[in-house]
């Protein structure tokens, strides 16, 4: 088949913009006329006929090209499209590795590719994918043929760029899976792509999700830094990946820092790989135009010299390397406030997808700025022009710094690298730089140049409580780098200025590291893992060394020391524990002389009860606190938990409380002993404005005597006092009638309801003296409703409230029903009686 009936889709870019590159135009079949149509089926079968004895030129060409003298690309067996898009991308002359790897690739081969940062592996991998694809006639029904995966999403990007540019002439349909948008607008177009850049765990996703992908006439697998894809961070990914790819396959590797891994390579099942390392030989694994430094710089003055150091390169392009998100974010918006004078940028993995190819896009196309990355930039990215690339954290190893100041001194410009070291790394890590072969110089700062941007950051933390948190988050985050670093002779978390470092971050104190390993818990840990007879040992030779010390010992200490000893040998009961325990202030002194004297008596030690306090508010408790810790390292070695650090908390009536045992914590949080903690109490009142006074107040003496004789001020205290309550009284009483008023009246109203309408009328004509069914009567307590208003008073109130009994006897010589008829039938009964 000719070519060009092979490459008929549109380029389809995922995660970018979707672009056709070129999409041929269907003729309109009324325009033709049958002598066009004819002469165009002849010059159709002559074009096939061409391009197919082009392509079996090409492939003989391929398969016979063994010149490794080849200097430029016009020089390669390629394709005319390749050609022609090199060209007019300006690359001409081959650089090393593509020079020995593209004639390998290009001939179906395996290939292992290491050859230093900068040196065009890109292209060595992406020319053969297209020349390849091309060769075989690779068409949009065919499905994927070339998968090409990178560790970050920015490197996946790069890649799809490089790949856009030398693939322009060709007609293949490619695309970008990283993730960072909706997965259904990638899994669309991912059924129409040749060449799939992409990152592992999008890939996967797909893999998993997306309905009817397959990969099963898949020809090539590129990983682009090959050793990072492979080591243990993709490795599940990467497995997973590659079970659904088919075994029959050509694989390409590249990176600068390349797995010789016989295991890695075969997870990939790669046949007869050629092992192409260009720079094996070479003196040193950076680009000689590179020039390295390091610095011995304390954990607190780092940032004092990344901020003199930015001070002194403001027209420079410059990426800060630093361990975690947390410590860049921190970073760059402390000195963002600053104002160092030079652009800053920050780049981590936790920012969203918009922001990070923002980000990215904006150090592209800057000449002078300050990148603050995690290692999410760390490979592979070719920004232009990198002047300065500066570790102020270390690398958690040599081939992660070779990525890191690879960022720079690309493809025969000129860079330099800049690696803060903390005292106690600088041998560890220098070793092994050089045993990578990584030419690295020590220089020292200029003193005259540091300053100290501790208050300013102090301030900034102070001011803006969220930057404070950041700093705290920062500050634990690395704090954890270090821990989790696999040189552990190298990263000694006890040997860095902790607190001196957070307070270098402008922190008002080191912030707590759940679970955290300091030099404490390390060598209790140490201690109670000893075996019993050692540890004695241990104890033994230090109570020998001691004794050995302190020459005025007198005799009597050493017998006390003889006895102890003793004591020890005998199997000590829980009872002979609880009394050597002098500590968390449980005995009180005179509570330790009486246990001194039940040495002698031990029967009475049974009774004694111990009240403990968690005070240090007495001069020999403090003494008792020191006791307290060893003897909790003691509990601790014994099988109790234990922490060893002193807190200190406010105790619920204002005192210090010393919290250094697990007790005294338990104590704190409960409620119950907090309360028989806390003093009874005083007695308040609550004046008008509802504001508490205690119930003595006294004025100031001097105050008073000022203001008149006290006689005189007696009686006009009085005097007013007496006005006020004269009107009190007037306004007591309105609001007594009022009261009562609405109360006769609530009564009035549910008496209506409860009557009902009838009733109520019943009522009133009874009043008018009209009798129905005999002698009917309720009791009248509404009849003394005016006397109320007019009277008044507590007499007139009971009045109202409870018939006379006169009144009561006459109504029931009238009624002579015992009681109120309830229901009808009561009255039917009643209305019977009556009449009958
Ligand atoms: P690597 O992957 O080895 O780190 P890249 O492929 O990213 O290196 O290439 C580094 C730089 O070198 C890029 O800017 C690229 O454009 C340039 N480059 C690569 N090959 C050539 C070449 N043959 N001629 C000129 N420039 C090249
Ligand atoms: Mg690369």
């Amino acid at each position: 088949m000719p070519s060009a009936s092979v490459a008929s889709v549109a380029s389809v870019a995922v995660g970018a913009p979707t672009r056709p590159i070129r999409v041929p135009i269907p003729e309109k079949k009324g325009q033709q006329g049958p002598a066009t149509a004819e002469s165009r089926r002849l010059s159709k079968s002559l074009k096939r006929k061409r391009d197919e004895n082009e392509l079996a030129a090409l492939s003989t060409a391929v398969e016979n090209f063994d010149s490794k003298t080849a200097t430029l690309f016009a020089e390669l067996p390629l394709t005319r499209q390749s050609a022609v898009a090199l060209d007019k991308s300006h690359f001409k002359a081959l650089t090393d590795i593509q020079r020995k790897a593209i004639p390998l690739a290009l001939k179906g081969k395996d290939v292992l590719g290491a050859a230093k940062t900068g040196s065009g592996k890109t292209l060595a991998f992406l020319i053969p994918v297209l020349e390849n694809l091309y060769r075989k006639q690779w068409n949009h029904l065919d499905g994927v043929g070339a998968l090409i995966i990178s560790p970050t999403r920015e490197l996946a990007t790069q890649i799809f760029e490089v790949l856009r540019k030398v693939g322009r002439e060709h007609t293949f349909s490619a695309g970008l899976v990283i993730g960072g948008k909706k997965l259904k607008d990638e899994q669309e177009a991912l059924h129409r792509m040749n060449i799939v850049v992409c990152t592992p765990g999008r890939m996967l996703q797909h893999m998993d999700q997306t309905v009817g992908l397959n990969f099963e006439n898949l020809q090539m697998l590129v990983l682009d830094e090959a050793d990072r894809i492979l080591d243990m961070g993709f490795r599940k990914t990467l497995d997973a990946i590659i079970t659904n790819l088919p075994q029959e396959r050509q694989t390409l590797l590249f990176s600068a820092t390349q797995t010789k891994s016989v295991s890695d390579l075969a997870r990939l099942s790669l046949k007869e790989p050629e092992y192409v390392a260009v720079h094996e030989a070479a003196a040193s694994a950076t680009p000689v135009t590179l020039e390295q430094f390091y610095m011995v710089v304390p954990l607190h003055e780092k940032l004092d010299t990344l901020f003199a150091f930015l001070r002194n390169h403001l027209t420079a392009k410059i990426i800060v390397f630093m361990s975690s998100c947390k410590q860049v974010r921190f970073v760059y918006e402390t000195f963002r406030q600053l104002h160092i004078g030079i652009p800053l940028l920050h780049l981590h993995g936790k920012q969203k997808q918009t922001a990070r190819t923002d980000i990215t896009a904006r150090f592209l196309a800057s000449p002078n700025s300050c990148l603050f990355a995690t290692d999410v930039v760390a490979r592979g990215l070719d920004f232009p022009g990198v002047d300065w690339v500066i570790q102020i954290d270390a690398p958690e190893d040599a081939d992660t710094y070779i990525h890191r100041v690879g960022r720079t001194a690309r493809y025969e410009k000129t860079g330099r690298a800049l690696l803060f070291l903390c005292p106690s790394e600088e041998t560890g890590v220098i070793k092994r730089l050089e045993a990578k072969k990584v030419p690295i110089v020590r220089v020292n700062a200029k003193q005259s140049k540091k300053k100290e941007i501790k208050p300013q950051m102090q301030s900034l933390c102070f001011k803006d409580p969220e930057l404070k948190y950041l700093g705290q988050k920062a500050f634990v985050s690395y704090v954890r780098s270090i821990s989790i670093q696999k040189d552990r002779e190298t990263f000694q978390l006890a040997e860095y200025p902790l607190e001196e470092f957070a307070s270098s971050l402008g922190l008002p104190g080191q912030p707590r590291i759940k679970g955290m390993k300091t030099a404490d818990t390390e060598r209790i840990k140490e201690r109670k893992n000893l075996p019993r007879a050692l540890r004695k040992l241990e104890e033994e030779q230090a109570a020998a060394t001691a004794a050995a010390d302190s020459d005025d010992d007198s005799d009597a200490d050493l017998a006390k020391k003889k006895d102890e000893k003793k004591d020890e040998k005998k199997v000590r009961t829980k009872h002979d524990k609880m009394v050597e325990r002098q500590n968390q202030n449980v005995l009180a002194e005179h509570y330790r002389s009486l246990v001194h004297d039940a040495d002698a008596s031990d029967d009475d030690a049974d009774f004694l009860q111990v009240k403990r306090t968690g005070y240090s508010d007495s001069e020999g408790e403090e003494e008792d606190d020191k006791e307290d810790e060893e003897a909790d390292a003691d509990a601790d070695s014994t099988g109790g938990a234990v922490d060893l650090i002193k807190k200190v908390v406010l105790g619920p009536d204002g005192k210090e409380l010393i919290i250094d045992s697990k007790r005294r914590e338990k104590l704190v949080t409960s409620k119950k002993k907090i309360a028989a903690l806390k003093s009874k109490g005083v007695k308040l009142r609550f004046d008008d404005e509802g504001n508490a006074r205690s119930v003595y107040e006294l004025q100031d003496e001097e105050k008073f005597l000022a203001s008149g004789a006290p006689e005189d001020q007696r009686k006009s205290f009085l005097q007013t006092e007496g006005k006020k309550v004269k009107i009190a009284d007037v306004e007591d009483r309105d609001l007594a009638k009022r009261k009562k008023k609405e109360k006769k009246e609530k009564r009035k109203r549910l008496e209506r309801e409860a009557m009902g309408e009838e009733m109520a009328a019943e009522h009133n004509e009874e009043e008018e003296g009209i009798q129905l069914y005999g002698k009917l009567e309720l009791p009248d307590w509404n009849a003394t409703s005016d006397d109320d208003e007019e009277g008044g008073g507590v007499e007139l109130q009971e009045k109202s409230e409870r018939p006379s009994k006169k009144r009561k006897k006459e109504k029931r010589r009238v009624i002579e029903a015992e009681d109120e008829p309830e229901t009808l039938e009561d009255l039917e009964a009643l209305a019977a009686g009556l009449l009958g």
